[in-house]
């Protein structure tokens, strides 16, 4: 047995098999670069879903990690910490708005835009009690509590995990007019991802975003942007939603926060939306701590140069480039994306999603696969040109070769 053999061994014995991991075992990482327990080099194109934005083993995050692990790590919210306020001013800075509730994961994030939207109907827009409705799209990814897949379409990620929290209506992504319909008096919110990574990087059409908004401002309703996967760079803009000079009325952010190191999210929003909270009602152990205060503080910082942010988007320029010739040789059926992202949907004559994956891997490529026939590209932002052009190469020898 090889030492990746028995890694994976090992782990699927006592691990629950909630995940169908790629047959490698990472040992070490920097960069765009991880290398496995047998000393083998594979350059990560998927870069933790967008968690590792800036690379692993970037030396300011480690350097900022370092520093705090030696100063306190954890209070609690019971007390005050010295990172907590500068976190919370710049994090509102960075979003143009006014108030920050830090939490952990994604998924908390969103509950707590839930919440909040909630409540804001209720104290604020006046919406009966027990009536306030969300809107969503469908094939959304907003994470996996019993609430948030209450209101997936996607079968694997709901089925067997009933009985749903109601309050939700699903509408079609990018249709404005059936988002139109579905507003009501009750509405508190419509809760979208200003372009949907889990499910292959769709990009909705043009206007839909500024659409949206127009809609929510003019029915009193809140436009929650879920930009945990698409926000902080990603794109070639700081939020996804700049592209179409869209503010919604409140940013969930997760992922990126962290840096990689430490989960950190957030929900950023406006006094009278997030101002609706009063002492007890919400909260979380770890949520704003020192350590994921520190890191958060640094990932801001970097993101204030725009570097991160030119950086994908003239590296995506050439991926998206790059990847529309390959689809002009009929390997691949369309690719969507923007920014240093992009979701490949394979020519299904060409295998599925997962054999191309574990194809490129044994060229040295990690990706992930979604939805049957579509691949993800998300390398880290601080990838070198010479790097994305060598992992294109193999993804070209994959579908041509
Ligand atoms: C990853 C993701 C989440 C969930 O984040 P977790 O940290 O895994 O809970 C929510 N929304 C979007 C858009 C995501 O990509």
């Amino acid at each position: 047995m090889t030492s990746t053999e028995r890694g994976i061994a090992a782990a699927e014995a006592h691990s629950a098999h909630n995940y169908h991991p790629l047959p490698v075992v990472v040992a070490t990482a920097e960069g765009a670069w991880v290398t496995d327990v047998e000393g083998r080099r594979y350059l990560d194109m998927l870069a933790g879903y967008s968690a590792l934005n800036f690379g692993h083993g970037n030396r300011r995050l480690l350097d900022a990690a370092t520093a705090q692990l030696e100063r306190v790590t954890l209070t609690s919210r019971a007390f005050h910490h010295d990172r907590f306020a500068d976190f919370c001013t710049q994090l509102a800075e960075l979003c143009g708005m006014e108030l920050v509730l830090p939490m952990n994961t994604g998924a908390e994030a969103v509950e707590t835009a839930v919440k909040t939207a909630r409540k804001w109907g209720y104290k604020v827009k006046g919406v009966p009690d027990g009536r306030a409705k969300i809107i969503v799209a469908d094939n959304n990814f907003h994470g996996r509590t019993t609430t948030i897949v209450s209101f997936s379409t996607d079968p694997e990620a709901r089925a067997d995990f009933g009985p749903y929290t109601p309050g939700f209506e699903i509408v079609p992504y990018g249709d404005l007019a059936a988002l139109e319909a579905a507003v009501d008096a009750d509405t508190v919110a419509v809760l979208l991802e200003p372009i949907q990574g889990e499910a292959g990087v769709l990009v909705p059409p043009p206007g839909y975003l500024a659409g949206v908004r127009e809609l929510t401002r003019s029915r009193n309703v809140l436009f929650i942007a879920d930009e945990i996967q698409s926000g902080l760079g990603r794109t070639g803009r700081t939020f996804a939603c700049e592209h179409e000079d869209v503010v919604p009325d409140m940013y969930v952010l997760g992922k990126a926060l962290g840096g990689g190191v430490v989960p950190v999210s957030a929900v950023v929003s406006s006094r009278e939306v997030l101002g609706v909270f009063a002492p007890g009602e919400h909260g979380s152990t770890f949520g704003g701590n020192p350590l994921a205060c520190a890191m958060a503080l640094e990932v801001i910082a970097m993101l204030r140069t725009g570097e991160f942010q030119q950086r994908a988007a003239e590296l995506g320029e050439h991926l998206h480039s790059e990847l529309a010739q390959l689809a002009a040789g009929g390997a691949v059926a369309a690719v969507r994306g923007r920014g240093l992202w992009a979701g490949v949907d394979i020519n299904p004559s060409r295998g599925t999603g997962r054999e191309i994956s574990e194809q490129l891997m044994a060229r040295g490529v990690l990706v992930k696969d979604t939805h049957g026939s579509t691949i993800r590209l998300a390398p880290p932002l601080v990838i070198s040109k010479e790097d994305l052009d060598w992992g294109l190469d193999q993804l070209r020898g994959v579908l041509e070769g």
